[in-house]
């Protein structure tokens, strides 16, 4: 139902609509269908025929298939995104947020991370804003938990579960060792089995280095609101992922939702209670809300709706001049499967982006727009080092090392750049040569803990007075004190 925007125009500064001699295309958001669909508008037409405008807060592009790899550690996380300033030749950025969009005046509001709103003038829109998290409103959840949709939250969680390995190594408080070797992933979909699957597998290789802590103290969970996992599979694959999941010891519950998470106490729907220190939702996405804030047609779903040509419509199928739409926040049809849309995966938004930028580029050189139609080529996972499940073709079924390879041949090509390419194979070989980096760098999340520490005035001495039970020289106190409890005997790794 299309929608007005919430704030008039005129209440925040408008940057003057200078006349144009060549018409501007606006790309919200920069990432698979913003970066592509630029990228092949510039390379279709000339500087004279078009000016193209991407805006996003981020200054990259982020290939999330990469992101699992990334935090087991497989991939350099700089490798897994495309730097806007260089992928974009032709294309100017502005770094900041969509906040509103008011297709009628042509005009959208850009918040910057600093200094006021703005509002910028175009003449073609491109919507490639992609999607959020879709969260409930389970009790603890946003205190508690983290995503796993960006680069930031991948590196973030990596860095968790090395930290939480390291700090139990030296906690000899049973309950705490627990909560802080329990591992929690909701959702068993792609990104989250292939998260889940990746952690495990990186945290098992890192505490094969810890004397202090047993294979059988790591706990990884799983919980699943459906009764099974990775539904762009077929059941067979389904099950066989499960069963190699199970095999590793990797709890899961399906058909169990999370209940509440208050202070990392977490509660399933089938009464399973447990601490645990690490959260990870992934239980599906949600067109961006700030389409909320635009008067572009959206369906129930919150996506833009759009025709096969990627040609913005109305509830009536009507076209909405000058505005496309592609990749996740979009309804786009699925020509090989009527009556249902894409799914919201890279698959589709990269070649959604290249068939957008073709279509634009009709467009302006007065063509016909031809239709977007991509028939689904499978679906390949990693489940950790040299281990994986593919679909191809719908009938192909792959497992084990050769899905392994499969997913990284596919993954690396379809990743933008050449130098992106290149450097995350550098990466692999050299993670082959010299073993898998396991060091955590908690301490990039609060960079000034120490310099803060430091900077405080040290508090003055306080003398105190003897008394008959206290030993007044400290390394007899220390020596008073409990003596940590012995590492425990290392039993063989499982
Ligand atoms: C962990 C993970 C693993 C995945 N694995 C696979 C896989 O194996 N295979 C597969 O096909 N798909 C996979 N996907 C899905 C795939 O990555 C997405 O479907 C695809 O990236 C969608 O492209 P998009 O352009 O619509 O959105 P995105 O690529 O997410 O781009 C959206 C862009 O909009 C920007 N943005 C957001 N809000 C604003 C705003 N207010 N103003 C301006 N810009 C904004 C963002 O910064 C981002 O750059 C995975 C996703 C995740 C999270």
């Amino acid at each position: 139902m299309p929608q007005s925007a919430s704030t008039p125009v005129a209440e925040t500064a408008v940057r003057p609509a200078k006349s144009r001699k060549v018409p501007r295309v606006l790309v919200l958001g920069g990432g698979t269908v913003g970066l592509y669909s630029a990228r092949r508008l510039r390379k279709r037409l000339g500087r004279r025929e078009a000016a193209i405008v991407v805006v996003d807060p981020r200054p990259y592009m982020t290939y999330a298939p990469f992101l699992p790899e990334a935090a087991a550690g497989s991939i350099d996380p700089r490798n897994v995104v495309a730097p806007h300033r260089r992928a974009l030749k032709g294309v100017d950025v502005l770094q900041g947020k969509v906040s509103q969009i008011n297709h009628a005046e042509r005009t959208v509001e850009i918040t910057p991370e600093e200094g006021e709103p703005y509002w910028v003038t175009y003449d073609h829109l491109i919507v490639g804003l992609g999607s959020v998290a879709r969260t409930l409103p389970i009790p603890g959840l946003a205190e508690q938990a983290i995503g796993f949709k960006n680069v930031e939250e991948a590196i973030a969680v990596r860095n968790h579960v090395l930290n939480r390995i390291e700090v139990a190594s030296s906690t000899w408080d049973p309950e705490l060792r627990k909560r802080m070797l329990t591992f929690v992933f909701v959702g068993g979909g792609f990104a989250g089995i292939e998260a889940l699957a990746e952690l495990e597998d990186i945290a098992r290789y890192t505490i094969a280095h810890y004397k202090q802590i047993e294979q059988d103290e790591l706990r990884f969970v799983l919980v699943e609101g459906s009764p099974r996992i990775l539904p762009e599979v077929s059941e067979e694959l389904g099950g066989y992922t499960l069963e190699q999941l199970r095999k590793r010891h990797i709890e899961i519950h399906l058909s169990t939702f999370l209940s509440s998470c208050v202070d990392g106490h977490v509660v399933l729907s089938n009464k399973l209670e447990f601490d645990a220190d690490t959260i990870v939702w992934t239980a599906g996405v949600k067109a961006n809300p700030v389409l909320q804030q635009s008067d572009l047609p959206l369906d129930t779903m919150g996506r833009v709706t759009c025709n096969a040509a990627l040609q913005v419509v109305d509830e009536h199928g009507e076209i909405v001049p000058d505005a496309y739409a592609a990749g996740d926040c979009a309804a786009v049809p699925d020509l090989y499967n009527p009556g249902s849309f894409c799914p919201p995966n890279a698959q589709h938004a990269l070649r959604q982006g290249n068939h957008l930028g073709d279509n634009l580029a009709r467009v302006l050189r007065s063509a016909e727009v031809t239709d977007y139609s991509h028939k689904n080529i499978g679906a390949v996972a990693s489940l950790g080092m040299y281990k994986g499940v593919a679909q191809m073709f719908g009938k192909i079924k792959v497992r084990g090392f050769l899905a392994w390879v499969l997913h990284r041949t596919y993954h690396v090509f379809a990743m933008p750049t050449v130098n992106r390419k290149l450097r995350i194979m550098a990466g692999w070989t050299g993670s082959l040569l010299l073993r898998r980096e396991v060091v955590p760098l908690g301490a990039l999340h609060d960079p000034r803990a120490e310099f803060r520490a430091a900077s405080v005035p040290p508090k003055p001495r306080v003398v105190e007075e003897k008394s008959d039970e206290q030993p007044a020289d400290p390394a007899i106190a220390a020596a008073a004190k409990p003596a940590v409890k012995p590492a425990a005997k290392k039993k063989s790794a499982s």
